[in-house]
């Protein structure tokens, strides 16, 4: 996705004339893109080409920057106030009759922060979606709350981000930027981006920046040190506002937007996992976010457009992490499946329940709507067939999108002996548990390394897979090879922003036990072991939903390895320090 098919125009202001660029239906609402540091309006090309369908969708070369011309004499000639300037008249220009709905990356956002914050502009704006760009103002609060009241932690938050801004102050240095801009820097820049972001290579970085960079740099000596010594105490935003804060952005500490909801009441937040360049790293889940808030404060009058529906936005703890993203748990229809939908589903998530149990699986996703799931489908799958999970990846992909959390989840239970587990016993242990992993992270995870805007991948292990019992032989493998898939898969696609976890709960209260197979028993005492296992893990009574929650935040953490329920790590840290024990314990008939 490109600016092509874009519709250009001139406008003129404040002695410069700025190149803006126009995608979409004008009679939809107004979404103007401002770009940062040391970037171009093509910055957003991926995110615009995805709202165009939906939003009249609006970019322009800041002042300085790409096909805009730059003022004379440059110092003074990026103020604020000047910047202030341009927007009102692109917005004068593209949407005369309606407020616009901003959004703006790094400097783009501190800009868009001033739009947003002074009373000329009261009126012209509908809402404020910021990333990676705080206002000058709440930045010069902020740090004279830390050094008029210190405390440890607040010395520590000042130093943290004074460490990140180094760039800030090189940037004050004279002559210094541009010479490195126009030289070295400007020709490696897009490596660079490549390597420390993770920007695919493409139509951007642009050919003009050397020039967009060396002129940026007045955007810093023009603002910074003057606003941060002497903030505006009346910065309170006039507009709603969406704040996205990609948490592992290398200029910009989290903590610098503590105190925001005090100068933007209602405050939105979402928080992905990504480095500093979403626009062109997330635009996928940037996109939707927008839309999302856009709609919100349109009173919903958005047009459908191809990209989905407008989501909703979640309510649980999770909903800024998880709020409008594809989901996909398998063995949904019951259990910690069920309940890990259910969790996904409150966060904003859009769920797709799979089960071979159709019938579980309609409910699943039926309930998931209930609680706060903007969509929600049923699919009917077994795991373990090669084909139909490959349908099943076609199917997802070509109509609700590619899977951003993928919990392969369906298993089955099966205790015996060794020498009772008959061939078609281990078959088919291995092929639900095992190959039903590998078919998942294989289709779904491809598609997710593909799109290469990240992801996280979920495998329901147990804490069978690292303690071995002399009644589980078969099951426990099983879950001892989604765990070290799991482990290989994590090295695997770390480079790649797609985390994965492997769950490893101990004895949780759910159908498992009147499913599980007992192996050399006739039928009646199967049914006999079934109860009383049912009844062993009722008493037990650890309920699935807790689960649920610890896969949400395994996935928020990026954790590898997690044991869940007491038992399960204590046999974890046994299996580390003191193997010996759990292989002693492995002997011991358990009360089934
Ligand atoms: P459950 O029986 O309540 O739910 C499992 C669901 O998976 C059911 O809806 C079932 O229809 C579905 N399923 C089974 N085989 C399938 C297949 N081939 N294709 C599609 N769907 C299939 O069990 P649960 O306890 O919620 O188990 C979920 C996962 O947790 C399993 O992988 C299990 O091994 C693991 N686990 C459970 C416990 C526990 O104590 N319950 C402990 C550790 C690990």
């Amino acid at each position: 996705m490109t600016l092509e098919g874009a519709r250009e125009r001139r406008v003129r202001t404040g002695g410069v004339e700025l190149c803006v660029a126009e995608l979409g239906d004008t009679s939809n609402p107004t979404v103007v893109l401002v770009h940062g540091y040391p970037d171009s309006k093509e910055v957003w090309s991926e995110v615009a080409g995805r709202l165009a369908d939906r939003f009249h969708v609006v970019l322009y070369d800041v002042r300085g920057h790409g096909r805009s011309t730059a003022p004379q004499p440059l110092r003074g000639g990026f103020t604020l106030e000047k910047l202030t300037d341009d927007f009102l008249a692109v917005a004068d220009a593209v949407s005369p009759d309606r407020p616009v709905h901003l959004v703006g990356h790094d400097w783009g956002s501190v800009q868009s922060w001033e739009f947003v914050t002074v009373g000329r502009t009261e009126g012209r704006i509908a809402s404020f979606t910021s990333m990676s760009g705080p206002s000058l103002d709440h930045f010069g609060h902020w740090i004279n709350k830390r050094l008029t009241r210190p405390t440890p932690r607040r010395v520590g938050q000042l130093l943290g981000q004074g460490a990140k801004s180094w760039y800030v102050y090189l940037l004050h240095t004279p002559v210094l930027p541009e010479l490195a801009w126009r030289g070295p820097l400007g020709k490696r820049w897009p490596k660079i981006l490549e390597r420390a972001e993770k920007v695919p290579r493409g139509d951007y970085p642009t050919s003009s920046l050397p020039t967009d960079a060396a002129h940026g740099a007045w955007l810093y000596r023009d603002n910074v040190r003057a606003r941060l010594r002497r903030p505006r105490p009346d910065a309170y935003a006039h507009a709603p506002v969406q704040l996205v804060t990609p948490l592992g952005d290398a200029f910009l500490s989290e903590r610098l937007y503590d105190d925001l909801e005090l100068w933007a009441p209602g405050l939105v937040r979402r928080t992905l996992p990504a480095k500093h360049w979403i626009p062109r790293t997330r635009p996928d889940q940037l996109a939707s976010w927008i839309t999302e808030f856009v709609a919100a404060n349109e009173g919903g009058a958005v047009p459908a457009g191809e990209g989905g529906p407008v989501t909703a936005t979640g309510t649980g703890k999770y909903a800024e992490r998880f709020g409008g993203q594809l989901v996909l748990v398998t063995g949904a229809g019951s259990g910690i499946g069920r309940a890990t939908a259910f969790a996904f589903a409150e966060a904003g998530a859009r769920v797709v329940a799979v089960d071979r149990d159709a019938e579980s699986a309609a409910r699943t996703a039926e309930l998931a709507r209930l609680i706060g799931a903007p969509e929600a489908w049923a699919e009917t799958v077994d795991v373990s067939d090669e084909q139909a999970m490959e349908k099943l990846a076609e199917k997802v992909a070509g109509e609700y999108g590619v899977v951003d959390v993928l919990v392969n989840n369906a298993g089955i239970g099966l205790s015996g002996s060794f020498f009772d587990t008959t061939p078609e016993d281990w078959k088919k242990v291995l092929d639900v548990n095992l190959w039903g992993v590998i078919h998942g992270c294989r289709l779904f995870g491809k598609q997710m390394a593909e799109r290469g805007q990240g992801g996280h991948i979920v495998n329901t292990a147990s804490a069978a897979a690292f303690q071995p019992s002399k009644v589980l032989p078969a099951y426990s493998t099983s879950k001892a090879a989604v765990l070290m898939l799991s482990e290989c898969l994590r090295a695997e696609l770390s480079g790649q922003g797609i985390g994965v976890s492997a769950i490893c709960p101990g004895l949780v209260n759910t159908n498992i036990t009147s499913t599980a197979h007992f192996a050399g028993v006739d039928a009646d005492e199967e049914k006999r072991r079934q109860k009383r296992s049912a009844r062993l893990y009722g008493l037990r009574n650890y309920p699935p939903e807790k689960v649920a929650d610890a896969i949400l935040r395994a996935v928020v953490r990026n954790e590898a390895v997690v044991p869940v329920t007491p038992e399960a790590r204590g046999a974890h840290l046994l299996s580390r320090f003191a193997p010996r024990a759990l292989r002693a314990m492995a002997r011991v008939e358990p009360p089934l």
